[in-house]
């Protein structure tokens, strides 16, 4: 595989580096390593489904996966890629391809094929160059502000759309500037993996469409939206959403049959009537049981199904993999990790200590480095981090200020999960940690 290639020639390359920056060495290799290996993922993926493949992604993820916790090199792949923070290098190219096959054909492994996913507007499609144009809009904050917009025989669409335990709908209420009262409500329905940007985008889309058809007496329109991102899209002269497309073709349709259409944006519930009832009016659509207004899924949620599905896969590793029952013992499940590594960001010393692989006697014991594997305090207890920490009275001092600390607070000193509650205990046994490693070598010597 030619990634792979290109990837073997730059660990060579970057390997000097590491012990430079090792701080860089994740941002390194999620900026510019993994880009590289997903490159044309959605052309070589079928190559994962072969084990040899999977192994070979996965042993180097490690090697970066170890520098980036400054680990021995001898810590597992499981331990190396969790700790790290890293998604299984296999399953974040599958998730990338998958992305690239939804946005080029329209079809993701999680949905069914009759589930059109939405797709940007062809340049087939899009108006002659010399017709496109974005649409302005004019900020209002209070009624005030709108009623000056007005002029005589002016109607006020207001648009609103929504997204509530994953229902989706949009609404639209019509009113007169003469009056204010609401004469027409509209609701529309949406796939339950729609946005509610494309919900806020149909809304505006249909009420110009309203206003082309039912309107025509009208001297001036104005939608009122209280989406601002809907309403910097459409300003884009050149957005192909589709949406945006086909709104800035009818506002300028209506333009140009003398319904002067504009847009306004108002802050969400701020005392406009309208937009109050166009949010109620969209909540309502969103439960509604009748055939869809718009079924087409956004990319946003293939990253979203994907994104979910790296982080089972991350899951899956910690916890199918038997060999890294050593940090297991310490954080059980891989949400502890994550937990964990929220408040910690691991180190020569706190790696070591989580995995087991450092300069204790049992470790160099069972590599063949030290003859024995008991602890020099009293030449028959086993040295392993856990005596060190808790019983080896080499560390009595330091492991009292830290055990008195957590005591007071009601936690057990020992317990990873308890520790990272308080800053000032998590920082006790951090330093406990380093000051062990710093003085293990020169003790062990004795
Ligand atoms: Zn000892």
């Amino acid at each position: 595989m030619k990634a792979k290639k290109i990837f073997n020639r730059m660990s060579l390359f970057i390997r000097p580096t590491w012990g430079v920056h090792p701080g860089n060495v994740k941002t390194i290799y999620e900026q510019v390593i993994e880009p590289i290996i997903s490159y044309g993922a959605g052309i070589w993926h079928p190559a994962l489904d072969n084990t040899y493949v999977r192994e070979r992604l996965l042993s180097l993820q490690r090697s970066f996966a170890v520098k980036i916790i400054q680990g021995f090199r001898t810590i597992s792949t499981a331990a190396s890629i969790t700790l790290a923070g890293l998604t299984p290098l296999p399953d974040k190219v599958s998730a990338v391809a998958d992305i690239e096959k939804s946005k080029l054909l329209g079809v993701s492994s999680f949905l069914p094929g009759d589930v059109p996913i939405e797709s940007f507007c062809p340049p087939s499609e899009l108006p002659h160059p010399t017709e496109r144009g974005g649409i302005e809009f004019t900020e209002v904050s209070s009624a005030t502000d709108l009623a000056q917009m007005a002029a005589e025989n002016t109607w006020f669409i207001y648009t609103d759309g929504s997204k509530h335990d994953d229902r989706v709908g949009a609404a639209f209420v019509l009113q007169h500037s003469a009056g204010n009262r609401t004469t027409a409500r509209k609701k529309f329905k949406l796939h339950d993996c729609c946005s509610v940007y494309q919900a806020e985008l149909l809304a505006i889309r249909e009420a110009c469409a309203y206003s082309l058809q039912n309107l025509r007496t009208a001297t001036k329109v104005i939608i009122i939206s209280d989406c601002k991102s809907a309403l910097l899209e459409l300003q884009n002269a050149c957005s192909r959403n589709r949406f945006a497309v086909s709104i800035q073709k009818s506002i300028s349709q209506a333009r140009s049959v003398g319904i002067a259409v504009e847009l306004a944006w108002i802050k969400a519930h701020v005392g406009f009537s309208g937009n109050e009832e166009a949010d109620e009016a969209a909540k309502s659509a969103a439960n509604l049981h009748k055939a869809l207004d718009h079924g087409s899924i956004p990319i946003s949620h293939i990253k979203l199904l994907n994104k979910q599905k790296c982080i089972k896969a991350s899951e899956q590793l910690y916890s199918k993999t038997a060999n890294c029952a050593y940090t297991k013992n310490l954080l059980p499940t891989y949400d502890n990790v994550i937990e964990y590594l929220k408040h910690v960001t691991p180190n020569f010393a706190i790696t070591q200590f989580l995995t087991g692989h450092g300069y204790t006697k049992q470790y160099l014991h069972r590599f063949k480095i030290s003859a024995t594997d008991t602890c020099p305090c009293d030449g028959t207890t086993i040295q392993n981090f856990q005596h060190l920490l808790q019983d080896c009275p080499r560390f009595a001092i330091p492991r009292y200020n830290h055990t008195t600390l957590s005591h007071s607070y009601n936690l057990d000193p020992y317990n990873l999960l308890n520790v990272i509650t308080k800053e000032s205990t998590l920082n006790s046994f951090h330093n406990l940690i380093t000051h062990i490693v710093k003085e293990l070598k020169n003790f062990n010597k004795t």
